[in-house]
């Protein structure tokens, strides 16, 4: 499941291809994904729009456009869901099976694929609207963090997966981030003490900040196996040892502790599983 990491490499990626392309046509073949926005208002407003930049923010890409009709600017908000893609791909290439909607951009097709189709593009943007601060945004701070954690009783790794806390954080990088600054995910959020707070709030920006190194360095797959700069999302990430040797409890139940050489365990936290170390994570 992508994360801020994985979103953060995709942005990158897609800005530079996108920027200056005009959606000549739209194909949706999955309306589901652009909800609440029908597929009339999609149409209406994207065709002939212009991509003119692309940010991230938390889990979700927001494509900047001009409106070919008004002028005005347009936002479009992407989200992967659990088994999204976006990419881009020759028009003499086939579709893949699942993809919910095809931008046509001339030379290319823009696809947005999702076997799932938990994902979004939207025009809706209410969801990116109630985010908290960027993790390795300035404006998130111990200072800001901590008031927020004082007044939550949940197990610290349930509240760190609260998008309105801070956005992005996800299920891997909880459990990453917990372990990192050597505190119980089990531990209720108003018990850590603010040297805690400031550890645990490092431990969050160090290990996105390194996924997203990491994500950076990996060789990209081209569409078609063809280096014609056409980034194919998702294959990538799907290669072992892709992040998986930088995850240090995550998906590591049985296995030793890298620091302690104990055994890292599993839980079921809110329907979610945490990975952690007894030993180095004592509640105390
Ligand atoms: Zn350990």
């Amino acid at each position: 499941m992508p994360e801020l990491p994985e979103v953060e490499v995709l942005a990158r990626h897609l800005r530079p291809a996108l920027r200056g392309k005009t959606i000549r046509a739209l194909n949706v073949r999955r309306a589901k994904v652009l909800r609440p926005t029908s597929l009339r208002q999609f149409q209406k407003v994207l065709t002939g729009a212009k991509f003119t930049g692309l940010s991230r923010r938390g889990k979700y890409l927001l494509f900047a456009l001009r409106s070919k009709t008004s002028g005005e600017p347009v936002m479009l908000l992407g989200h992967l869901g659990m088994t999204g893609k976006m990419f881009l791909a020759r028009k003499d290439e086939p579709l893949p099976k699942h993809a919910a909607v095809i931008f046509d951009l001339g030379r290319e097709n823009f696809i947005y694929e999702d076997t799932r189709y938990f994902g979004r593009m939207t025009l809706d943007l209410s969801a990116a609207e109630k985010l908290g601060p960027e993790p390795l945004g300035q404006d998130f701070l111990p200072e800001m963090f901590a008031p927020s954690l004082k007044r939550s009783r949940q197990a610290i790794k349930v509240k760190l997966l609260d998008q309105t806390l801070v956005a992005g954080v996800g299920n891997i990088y909880a459990s990453e981030a917990l372990f990192r600054a050597r505190i119980s995910p089990e531990l209720a959020a108003n018990k850590l003490t603010f040297a805690q707070i400031k550890k645990l709030w490092r431990a969050i920006r160090e290990v996105l900040a390194e996924a997203i190194a990491g994500g950076s360095t990996v060789p990209l797959n081209f569409a078609g196996g063809k280096s014609d700069g056409l980034f194919y999302f998702g294959r990538a990430a799907e290669t072992p040892d892709y992040y998986e040797e930088r995850l240090r409890v995550y998906d590591r139940a049985g296995k030793p502790c890298l620091t302690c050489k104990g055994e890292i365990r599993r839980m079921i936290q809110a329907a979610r599983s945490t990975f952690y170390c007894p030993n180095c994570q004592k509640v105390c």
